[in-house]
């Protein structure tokens, strides 16, 4: 065999290859996505970012939403990493969520250093979960975008990070929190966009009590008050 058909053969292997790779995790990525059931999630993550862009394209083709794919790396990670969340303790954590939660008439102002400022009217969910979060010790932001998320963590230094977001900030944000030696969790949006997008409070909930055992529901103020009193 010559040298010039034995690279033609080398580049179809190669081809065949990265074209079966595709295939199979297109399935997983899929399966994933349908029933959250995640097998050596480890190996997935790393698979996923090397196919991310040919899983992409394979969705797009059979006209699945290709946000899918960032929602499942999400879903992946926080399965990667929750134990090790789930031991830094809540006064190591921030929980950054998105401006665009806020209700239409949020009267909070943007601070520079703090971000926007709830001063907790309860026209939207913000109020109940930064007191609930505040009752666990647990920090607060409200970011108008990336840039400034990435500055509250190098500020606050946490240990441990909560993002809300739509699936592809998530992603960008969980990476770079890990990049900084962040643990990190996610919560994606249920409907994105600029305004008016929305997120499911039961399973923030959930997450920012990861490691907190059966801690007391502190939102319940009788309950705060009957702890205090004892
Ligand atoms: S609860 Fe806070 S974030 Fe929500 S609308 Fe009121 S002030 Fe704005």
């Amino acid at each position: 065999m010559g040298f010039v058909s034995l690279i033609g053969v080398i580049a179809i292997g190669v081809l065949l290859l990265v074209l079966s790779f595709t295939v199979v995790m297109t399935i997983v990525v899929y399966a994933i996505w349908r029933t959250r059931n995640i097998i050596l999630p480890e190996v997935i993550l790393a698979l996923m970012n090397i196919f991310d862009y040919p899983v992409k394209r394979t969705f797009w083709f059979f006209k699945i939403d290709t946000e899918a794919v960032d929602l499942v790396k999400t879903v992946v990670m926080n399965k990667i990493y929750e134990k090790q969340f789930s031991k830094i303790p809540p006064q190591e954590r921030l929980i950054v969520l998105p401006q665009c939660l806020r209700h239409v008439n949020c009267p909070a102002r943007l601070d520079p250093n703090e971000g926007i400022v709830c001063v907790k009217c309860g026209l939207c969910g913000i109020a109940n979960i930064k007191e609930e979060a505040e009752a666990l010790g647990e920090k607060v932001v409200i970011v108008p975008g990336g840039t400034f998320a990435a500055r509250m963590m190098k500020k606050f230094r946490p240990k441990a990070v909560i993002g809300v977001a739509c699936p592809a900030e998530i992603r960008e944000g969980a990476e770079i929190a890990m990049k900084h030696g962040i643990i990190p969790q996610t919560v994606p949006l249920l409907r994105s966009g600029c305004v008016n997008t929305a997120v499911d409070w039961d399973e923030l909930k959930r997450v920012m009590k990861l490691g907190i055992g059966n801690a007391p529901d502190l939102s319940d103020t009788m309950t705060k008050k009957a702890i205090i009193q004892n």
